[in-house]
């Protein structure tokens, strides 16, 4: 276990406590922040948060971090990402710079499918060796956590293989990561004439697989035109709720297509993406607890001006979570950084919204509230050091890294 640590000279700890639960409405802006804060860890948790004043007495053989007059704050929780795949869409992001949409290039083959074909080539050593080098990049972006879903593999060994790669890097790296089974992400083209077909192989063999492997703690379905249709969806999740999975659902970003409404019959923990979500899916979602997740990353890197409706998700009393979308197509993304800039910038969270909505709502969304995404006692020490003064600076001053420190179970790690 890594030593124990007295953190100091923090001019603002945005502890983000509060009550135990995720944050909605005006409570998204409450970031609980104490001023010339100090906190002890022990055995990788917070044993004690204060002021200075009140820390400093207690100081024994504590080795001293001092955070020279930066901010501290949780590590950012990722709650949406596609962290596992081969080799890179870069051609299809400079016909798109050409033009093209995204499905006309999906259309012709391009989009997921064409990971899809590299990922089936790849072993799982290479997959974890490149899942290694994003695991670099969100670290030092300043996220501790990312939720990690499967789905460009889309055969059963494939699916499984992309599912023991993330098992590993949540092993072999010290970013915590929570692995939701995608395996409803498109209909592979061996499958093309058979939809039904790869939607029974989806909840005859593959989800049975992943569950008793113990391979994943939620189920995601892409629920839109050109992926899988409300019906297909329904079935696929109820298979998966029935097997004790969470729910999670790719909703409304193309079409709105009922994927939201979708999430809120089942129960989901949340619904993604909701860029064409109105005002009656926004109630439903509130009336059944659903937490949405925004991906501003993938709105901006598509190149569209449509970004989900996060104000009125907000004053409807929803707890907004925002996350990166990290992919190798629509969003190319690591950084939850940037992801605050867009939230403000184009979304009109402020940035304490922002903030509470990329740390402990993005934990309660992943069932982990308790344990990540606020500095209080008892939890697991996952903090960064940013390089500012001020939270807002996170956001404001945007397209640098602010991390100047992250540390993982109370231990620091070398970026
Ligand atoms: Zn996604």
């Amino acid at each position: 276990m890594s030593r124990d640590l007295a953190v100091l000279n923090c001019s603002q700890l945005i502890t983000l406590s509060g009550p135990d639960r995720p944050r909605a409405g005006a409570e998204m802006r409450k970031l609980a922040i104490i001023s010339d804060g100090a906190m002890l860890i022990g055995d990788g948790r917070i044993e004690r948060i204060g002021t200075r004043a009140e820390i400093e007495p207690l100081l024994a053989d504590y080795e001293v971090v001092d955070a020279g007059g930066r901010i501290v704050l949780p590590g950012f929780i990722d709650a949406h990402t596609h962290p596992v795949f081969a080799g890179n869409r870069i051609d299809e992001f400079e016909m798109r710079a050409s033009g093209a949409t995204y499905q006309e290039i999906a259309a012709a083959g391009g989009g997921i499918r064409s990971t899809v074909k590299r990922t089936r080539a790849a072993t799982e050593d290479e997959l974890v060796e490149t899942g290694k080098r994003y695991s670099q990049w969100f670290l030092r972006t300043g996220t501790t956590t990312v939720e990690a879903k499967s789905g460009y593999g889309l055969t059963l060994e494939d699916e499984l293989k992309i599912l023991r790669t993330i098992r590993r890097l949540n092993n072999e790296t010290p970013l915590h990561y929570v692995p939701t089974f995608l395996g409803a992400h498109v209909v592979p083209d061996e499958f093309k004439g058979n939809r039904s077909g790869y939607v029974d192989l989806i909840i005859e063999e593959m989800l049975p697989r992943v569950v008793s492997e113990g391979l994943a703690e939620y189920c995601d379905v892409f629920c839109d035109e050109g992926a899988f249709s409300i019906e297909e969806s329904r079935r696929i999740l109820a298979a998966a709720k029935n097997l004790g999975l969470g729910l999670r659902v790719h909703a409304d970003q193309l079409t709105l297509c009922g994927g939201a409404d979708l999430a809120a019959e089942l129960g989901a923990s949340t619904a993604d993406h909701l860029e064409q979500t109105g005002p009656a899916e926004i109630s439903n979602l509130k009336s059944a607890g659903v937490q949405p997740v925004l991906l501003p990353a993938s709105v901006l890197m598509l190149g569209s001006q449509r970004y989900p409706d996060a104000r009125a998700m907000i004053e409807a009393g929803l707890a907004a979570v925002v996350a990166t979308d990290f992919n190798p197509g629509s969003s190319p993304v690591p950084s939850m950084l940037m992801v605050l800039s867009l939230a403000s910038t184009q979304m009109k969270m402020t940035p304490a919204e922002a903030l509470t909505a990329a740390t402990i709502n993005a934990a309660y969304s992943l069932g982990r509230g308790n344990e990540i995404g606020s500095l209080e006692t008892g939890k697991r020490a996952d903090f960064v050091i940013h390089d500012c003064s001020d939270y807002r600076e996170l956001a404001y001053f945007t397209g640098i890294e602010h991390p100047f420190e992250v540390y993982v179970n109370g231990q620091k790690e070398m970026l």
